[in-house]
Parts: structure tokens; sequence; C-alpha cells
């Protein structure tokens, strides 16, 4: 390639010009900062500093940058066939990592379809359960129920079961689908659990199960929605009213798979499992775009035996080899399983579990501040720490602090949490908690 810009100067100004960044405007947006490589848990600035970065790219690199193991996945399968399509091809990258997937999954789960982001997982997750009542001969079942605080896309279909004022509904009247909603769980992850919490689900239920199709939800960890840690009791009693309500369950794993929460999935902390997951994030280790929807045979075979016996989705990049490739080298990474058998992963020698252990006990400095003026709520599960600030954070002013010691931490609306990827070391974690303490008592 030859490059068209001279400096880093020259490209950010018409990145600023002419490149839209997530949920931004085109004129006059906050300032991005260059990174010109990443490596490890740190990100390099085009000015040559080294960020800690607290984002792991959005909940997507767990293990960390250039990790030659993804690396020469993805140069292996370059080699050979980085893509064909899906429809009627079949490869083994997709076939690997199917097999990897269902041994992950708690059991039960047998039938996968590889989407590539985890948008589109969502949407083949929200088609599978209308298809599922379709072939019920029951087309009425069609309406979604929901929590409000949930996030699960952007692409109209994932906007109508997240939450309407996050997500803006009112903007979009004529897009956004009406689904009903109820209030989120009260109950705390590490509090008491209040059986109340069902009450506006099972009304719910009992009022409009006809037309109900799904009830979808993050479980345990509401991710870009709030960053709220609710009660796993109340996934369990979310399973049971399904089923005396004939509604299928899907949870949206996308931002908490692969052992953020402490567990390899959050429905583990409740030992029960819904009819459909997705994953997606973190799946590729934060390489490539790649996503799952996940079902059961009861959801695959009465969608696969009904009127319509085909699901009805097929995107372009569908089970991309590459992509397969790499979150395969990803999951063995994460899970110690080198050569077919469970040694020891290189980056975890004592497992992922150990660590992510390791990072909730080094999270705890963050309670430091939790008296500070201006902090509501500090809570921390797994690998991720979250601040919750009385009123909504000046980003820009933030930003500015944190980079300028050296973290890379991204605040949204009240919230500035972190969520690094699983190397980090235990004192590169207390400097990043540390950054975040002083920065919050710079500006409060
Ligand atoms: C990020 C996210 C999505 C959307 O995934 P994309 O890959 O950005 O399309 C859906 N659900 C949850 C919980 C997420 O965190």
């Amino acid at each position: 390639m030859q490059n068209k810009f001279n400096t880093t100067q020259d490209w950010l100004a018409f990145d600023r010009a002419h490149l839209w960044h997530p949920y931004t405007s085109m004129h006059e947006p906050l300032p991005c900062y260059p990174i010109v490589g990443a490596e490890g848990v740190y990100l390099k600035t085009a000015e040559g500093k080294k960020l800690i970065d607290g984002m792991s790219s959005w909940w997507c690199a767990l293990h960390g940058y250039n990790q030659d193991i993804l690396k020469n996945a993805a140069y292996e399968q370059i080699e050979t066939m980085p893509h064909v399509m899906f429809g009627g091809i079949a490869h083994q990258p997709a076939a690997e990592l199917a097999v990897r997937l269902i041994e992950i999954l708690p059991k039960g789960f047998e039938h996968i379809f590889l989407a590539d982001s985890g948008s589109i997982a969502i949407e083949v997750a929200l088609k599978m359960a209308l298809q599922y009542w379709q072939s019920a001969q029951m087309p009425q079942k069609n309406t979604l129920l929901t929590v409000r605080g949930g996030y699960h896309g952007d692409p109209f279909s994932c906007m109508s079961v997240s939450d309407p004022e996050n997500g803006q509904h009112h903007l979009f009247p004529r897009a956004i689908t009406k689904h009903l909603f109820a209030p989120r769980p009260k109950s705390r992850f590490d509090g008491p659990w209040d059986e109340e919490d069902l009450t506006p689900i099972q009304q719910s239920l009992e009022r409009h199960h006809n037309d109900i199709a799904a009830l979808i939800i993050e479980p345990v960890v509401q991710g870009a929605g709030g960053m709220w840690f609710y009660h796993p009791a109340y996934l369990r009693g979310l399973r049971r009213l399904c089923d005396d309500y004939n509604v299928l369950l899907i949870f949206d794993e996308i931002a908490t798979g692969f052992g953020r929460t402490g567990e390899m999935f959050a429905m583990s902390h409740a030992e029960i499992i819904p009819d459909i997951v997705c994953v997606g994030k973190a799946l590729t280790g934060g390489m490539m775009s790649l996503a799952a929807t996940v079902t059961t045979p009861k959801v695959a075979m009465a969608i696969s035996q009904g009127a319509v016996p085909i699901l009805m989705h097929g995107p372009t990049f569908m089970g991309n080899p590459l992509a397969c490739a790499i979150a395969c080298a990803s999951i063995d990474l994460l899970t110690g399983q080198q050569d077919g058998s469970l040694n020891s992963s290189p980056l975890y020698p004592k497992g992922w579990r150990y660590k992510v252990q390791q990072i909730e006990r080094g999270l705890q400095s963050l309670h430091d501040i939790a008296d500070h003026k201006g902090v509501s709520d500090v809570r921390i599960l797994g690998a991720i720490g979250v601040i919750e600030m009385e009123v909504t954070v000046d980003v820009g002013k933030l930003q500015k602090t944190l980079v300028s010691k050296n973290v890379w931490v991204r605040p949204f609306g009240k919230l500035i949490y972190i969520m690094p990827p699983y190397i980090i070391e235990p004192e590169e974690l207390q400097k990043l908690c540390g950054a975040i303490i002083e920065t919050i008592r710079t500006h409060y």
C-alpha cells in the first residue's frame, strides 16, 4: 500500500473531517487519539506513549494484543483460504469452531449459526424465535419481552429490545417495532435476592403470553445499557416463568462470554440454560468480527420441520474461515487445550479462572473511591470494574486526564468502567485503578 498521508497530523485531520467514529458528530467531534500499535496490554500512541488498555477494545481483546498464537492461526488460514462462501460449501475451520463452542457451552446447545457480528447474531436469534412459533402454528406469538437497561446492538431489530431511552427510540417511531419492557431487576449480584423482582415479568407474561415469542436478556451483567450486575436467581426465575408460559428464553452473552464474569458464560452463575444464546466480541480474541447464535435441538428441529423449513438468514461473510480459525486458536489459548489435550495455556499457566479471580481481587482497590464526592456506586464482578457517578461525566475532560496518566479508559454516561485483558499483570492493574482514582479526585 502506497500511503497517501505523510504525517500523523495529516491523516488525523482527514479522519476528523471525513470519518464517523461510534456515536459521534461530523461537526467538531471530540478529538481522537492516534494509535499506531498494540502489544500485550498496551496501546501505543503516535507520540510514543504506551497506554494500559482498560477496555480490551470494548470487551474483545481478552488476551491483549499481538499474540503470536492468534497471529499464526491467521497467517496459516490466509495461506490456505481466507474466505469462501458458506452456501453449499463446508470447511474445517467452521466445524472446528462449532465443536469447540459446543464443548465450552453448558450441555444442551447443539446447533450453531455463525454470524459476522454480534448484532447479526441477535437478529438471527430473534428470527429463530419468531420462526419457531410459526412452525408451531402459533404465528401470533411474535412480540418480544425484555427488561429496561439492556443493550443488544444498534440495528433496528436489536434497538427494539434495547433500552428505549438510551436507544432514543422516539427518534425512529416507524423503524422500531414496539415490544414489551419490564423494569430491570433491582437485586444486586452480591446482595440478597428479592423475589419481587420477577413480579413485573410475571404480570407481563400472564397478560400477553399468547403474543410473546421470546424473552431476551443479557445474563447477570447488563453491559452498554448501564453496567448493572443483577442477582442470578432472577435468571432461574425467568427460566421457570418462560417454561410455564410457553415462551422462549434468549441470552445475549456477547459481552459476558469467555470468562469475563468469572464463569465461562454468565448463565453458569444461575445453572440454567436458555433456548438460544448469542456469543461474539471476545470470540476471536479481538482480532476479527465474528459471532454465533447457538440453540438447542428443540428449537432447531422445530424450525427445520415447519411450513418454511429453512432459517431465513445468510450473510456474505457467514462462517468466514479466517475468523473461525482465529476463534479456535483464541478458545484453545483460553482453555489451555493444546494439540487436542488439556495442557496449560502459555498465557494462563494456572488457568483462565485463576487469572480472572486475580483481576477481581485487584479491582477491589476501586472501592477506595466509593465515598468520594460525586461517586454513587462501585461494583466489581469477575474482570469487570465499574464506578458509577452521580451525574453524566465529561468524557473529553476525563479522558484527557486518564491518557496523561498512561491509561486507556473510555467512560460513558455516568460510568467509568474497565474490563482489562486477562493478561494484565497485578502491577499494571494497580496502575490502571490508581489512575482512575486519581482522575476522579482531580475532577470531583
Ligand atoms: C456489543 C454487543 C452487541 C452487538 O455486537 P456488535 O458486534 O457490536 O454488533 C450485542 N449485545 C451485547 C450485550 C453487546 O455487548
